[in-house]
């Protein structure tokens, strides 16, 4: 995102001086608010890349403003810079401990405030690539592992009820590879990747485990909905055929086992580990098909 499109939030409860920061960062989005109730209020309703924040003000001083975006989940990640007359040593020390990202005494240098908004605009920025990279499997372009986890064990958290866990995995791919070599492999995991993608509900979480191995997180009001849901990501991965170069015609299926959660369930990883068992027995049973445990 180009930093022109980003939003900042300025709080201060004397007007001339959010009239000045709103002059100054005219290339950029700004919402004024006089006051930490105010400001509060356009956080939990506006999406706000960073906060310019006054410490003396009459209703909330800014180190509370500060310390109850920092305990919400949804805004703690919002970097802070206190603006403020304020030059003792101690206020200073406070406004990091509380969590700001810097701090520029008043008067300000307008040069100086801008380059200080400026870097952590970048930050963010970096940050959000970094977090984009540690979130999806470069190859197929789902979520990795790590990423899958994370979402799965939340969902998890909030509402255990009607959820069910899948785990996948490609038949016989070692065989795939030997065959047709590791290129055409990558291949196949993107495509059937692809298939499975555009085949399930947009709410559920849909995640590359390793290598040749997904998993799948998935709300539905019963199991006869699951396993045709999964049956028919089944069918649509063994209709799928790959052509090679040569004009070659290249498919593969997967096996499924599938776990549903319930009162006895505690954990996502005791989930996942029913639906891999599952998967096991698919295996062990002849391959391409579907296996489904209620408890
Ligand atoms: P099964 O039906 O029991 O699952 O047999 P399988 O051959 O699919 O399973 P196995 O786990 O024995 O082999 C999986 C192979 O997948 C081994 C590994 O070299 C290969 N593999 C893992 N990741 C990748 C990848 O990113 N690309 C390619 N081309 N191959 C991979
Ligand atoms: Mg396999
Ligand atoms: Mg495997």
């Amino acid at each position: 995102m180009m930093l022109e499109r980003r939003t900042i939030l300025a709080v201060d409860d004397t007007v001339a001086n959010l009239d000045i920061i709103v002059d100054l960062l005219k290339d950029f989005d700004v919402i004024e608010a006089t006051g930490g109730p105010e400001a509060l209020e356009i956080v939990a309703e506006e999406a706000i890349d960073l906060i310019l924040l006054d410490i003396m003000m009459p209703e909330m001083d800014g180190y509370t403003v500060c310390r109850k975006l920092k305990q919400n989940e949804k805004t703690k990640d919002i970097p802070i810079i206190f603006i403020t007359a304020r030059t003792e040593e101690d206020a200073i020390e406070k406004a990091y401990d509380e969590g700001g990202v810097d701090y520029v005494t008043k008067p300000f240098k307008p040069k100086e405030l801008l380059a200080r908004v400026k870097i952590q605009l970048e930050h963010q920025e970096m940050i959000e690539k970094l977090e984009f990279l540690a979130s999806y499997d470069a190859m197929t372009g789902i979520y990795n592992r790590r990423k899958f986890f994370e979402l799965a064990k939340r969902k998890f958290a909030e509402n255990p009820d009607n959820l069910y866990a899948a785990m996948l995995d490609i038949d016989k791919f070692k065989h795939i590879n030997d065959s047709y070599g590791h290129a055409v492999g990558d291949m196949v995991i993107k495509a059937v990747t692809r298939v499975i993608a555009e085949n399930i509900e947009p709410d559920s979480i849909f995640g590359r485990l390793g290598g040749e191995e997904f998993a799948i997180i998935c709300r539905h009001s019963d199991e006869v909905c699951v396993v045709e849901k999964l049956e028919l990501l089944r069918k649509k991965v063994e209709e799928l055929k790959i052509e090679l170069v040569g004009g070659e015609l290249v498919g593969c299926t997967i096996s499924e086992g599938v776990a549903a959660a319930d009162a006895s369930t505690r954990t996502l990883d005791e989930l996942l580990h029913r639906a891999d068992e599952m998967l096991y027995k698919a295996k062990g049973s002849g391959r391409n098909r579907t296996i489904f445990r209620l408890r």
